[in-house]
């Protein structure tokens, strides 16, 4: 039987810091004072505190140790307050201090349109897909985008009888040809062979590590309305996701809903692509 599913997103990690290590560094440097004024020095739960954009904001202080004026004689006052520092490196452009701290995603029940346009991003990204080499498939799922072209279609039911024709020549070829006395290697072989008549839009999973500087980037690539409907989909629930968690990094962006109701173009106010 064909089921049609949704894609699902699930944030599964992402940076953190280690405090008695920072405080080490921090003092190392001379930092003292600065830090000890910091929401996250003085955070009675580590839960109050959001390691990403600190993470990025002390990576970024260390390049010039502007962490208060008299440490480099070369600098007569800093911006204390940490919003106005990040729209700062950002406004500059000094993209690369977003790159030390990634987030981590599971994407479920997409589909291979989506992993394959997904991958085309390749700086600062970390990637795990199910391999359809190795796991054989015993029905057929689709991703069902919703608000998409797909979901419109008057005639879906005809559109499932097809698949549902095409799933059954696929099963039908598996047990003709995979044996269960095959060895795995054999079994991988045919597995992958007979990939190669399953659809496109069928749903898989893929585990995909990005960085912040990566991050702000797709997420405007892949809402803005030439993208696909299912890459505007899932990169609006990361957007909403990356604002609610880090929304120093990401405070900058305005959403403004598709026409067809499938998520919104995110759009950097400060400065696209740093
Ligand atoms: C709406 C839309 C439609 C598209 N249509 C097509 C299509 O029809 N056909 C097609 O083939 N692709 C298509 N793409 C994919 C697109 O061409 C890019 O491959 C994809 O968006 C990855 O983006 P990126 O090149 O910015 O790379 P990323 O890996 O996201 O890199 C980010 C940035 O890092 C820099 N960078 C990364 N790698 C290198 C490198 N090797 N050398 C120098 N600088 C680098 C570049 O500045 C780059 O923009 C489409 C993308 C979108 C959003």
């Amino acid at each position: 039987m064909v089921t049609w599913v949704e894609p699902q997103v699930f944030k599964i990690a992402e940076t953190r810091i280690n405090r008695d290590d920072l405080v080490g560094f921090l003092r190392f440097l001379g930092a003292d004072a600065w830090m000890e004024k910091q929401p996250w020095y003085r955070a009675s739960s580590p839960d109050d505190v959001e390691d990403s954009s600190t993470v990025i904001e002390i990576a970024g202080r260390s390049c010039y140790k502007s962490f208060g004026v008299g440490l480099n004689p070369n600098i007569t006052k800093i911006r204390e307050d940490s919003k106005a520092y990040i729209e700062n490196v950002l406004s500059k452009g000094d993209g690369s201090i977003f790159e030390q701290a990634s987030t981590c995603w599971a994407f479920v029940d997409c589909s291979r349109v989506f992993t394959h346009e997904l991958v085309r991003h390749r700086a600062g990204v970390a990637i795990s897909q199910e391999s359809l080499r190795y796991v054989r498939p015993r029905e057929l799922r689709m991703t069902m985008v919703p608000g998409s072209e797909l979901s419109r279609l008057s005639n879906l039911d005809e559109v499932t009888r097809s698949l549902e024709g095409a799933e059954e020549e696929y099963l039908h070829l598996v047990e003709g040809t995979i044996r269960p006395e095959m060895k795995f290697d054999e079994k991988k072989a045919w597995t992958s062979a007979l990939r190669r008549f399953l659809p496109d839009g069928m749903a898989t999973n893929i585990v995909w590590t990005a960085n912040h500087r990566t991050l702000r980037w797709v997420l405007e690539m892949r809402t803005a309305p030439g993208a696909e409907a299912e890459m505007r989909y899932i990169f609006n629930k990361v957007g909403e996701i990356l604002l609610r968690d880090y929304p120093l990094i990401y405070g900058d962006f305005v959403v403004k809903p598709h026409e067809d109701g499938v998520g919104g173009q995110w759009v950097p106010k400060i400065r696209s692509k740093v």
